[in-house]
């Protein structure tokens, strides 16, 4: 008759209920030791992952300046009141880069696709958002028009797109150092630049390149309230200073 707490091995001997619980402990340090490493190389996926959808979108925009005389989209008119898509047709501002990203991709579709390309990995998707890789304000529009590529003197040091919640990202404001927009008001925190990955946030440049930036060299003023003139100065933003129109 088979012994109560033990369990038969092959060769017959058998384990006691203490040399079980102890494999067991064993295996949960185990466990505690890989977990943390597998979730690292969870989350360096998805930062992979993200900063193929930046430099993918960033692309697309490079097209569209390609083919519009060097403009880029200009997002003055988010309300939808006045954006104007590729044909001419008059378009909500909420969709504008999303049509944009239709034409040269030509695969989305808001009822089936779930538009991946625009979201980050660590974000859920929601209806309510419409992507999650923001145009660089300060870029995206002059006087109502969009900014040509060729006024910026730097492409591989002017960030085009930023990561965040919205279609534009404002919180990155160096033309005014100080003055960049309260939380709260109508630009609303959707615009600040949103690090999901460490503590960067995946950037996409000018001429094309995408990388993960540090926290501390977006200038962000609503997080980073103690940044001096000088760090918002030495910014992302402010190397690819714009030349006259
Ligand atoms: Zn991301």
């Amino acid at each position: 008759m088979r012994r109560p707490n033990a369990v038969r091995t092959k060769t017959g001997r058998r384990f006691t209920l203490i040399e079980l619980l102890v494999v067991i402990a064993i295996i949960a340090i185990l466990a505690g030791i890989l977990m943390p490493a597998l979730q690292q190389a969870r989350e360096r996926a998805r930062s992979i992952n993200c900063l193929g959808n930046a430099r993918e979108l960033g692309r697309v925009y490079l097209f569209y300046s390609d083919d519009y005389d060097n403009y880029l989209p200009c997002l003055d008119n988010m309300g939808g009141d006045g954006a104007v898509n590729s044909s001419g047709e008059t378009v909500s501002g909420k969709t504008w880069l999303n049509d944009i990203v239709k034409k040269y991709l030509g695969r989305l579709n808001a009822s089936t696709e779930p538009y991946k390309l625009l979201f980050c990995p660590n974000e859920t998707v929601t209806e309510d958002i419409t992507t999650n890789y923001g145009l660089n304000y300060l870029i995206a529009t002059e006087n109502k028009t969009g900014i040509k590529t060729t006024r910026f003197k730097h492409h591989s040091k002017t960030a085009m797109l930023v990561e965040n919640t919205g279609h534009l990202c404002y919180y990155c404001d160096v033309t005014n150092p100080g003055k960049t927009h309260a939380a709260g008001s109508s630009y609303g925190l959707n615009r600040a630049a949103f690090f999901r990955h460490n503590d960067r946030a995946s950037v996409t440049f000018l001429d094309g390149h995408a990388e993960g930036v540090e926290k501390k060299k977006v200038p962000c003023r609503e997080s980073f309230p103690d940044l001096s003139k000088d760090d918002l100065e030495y910014t992302l933003f402010n190397r690819g200073v714009m030349s006259k129109p």
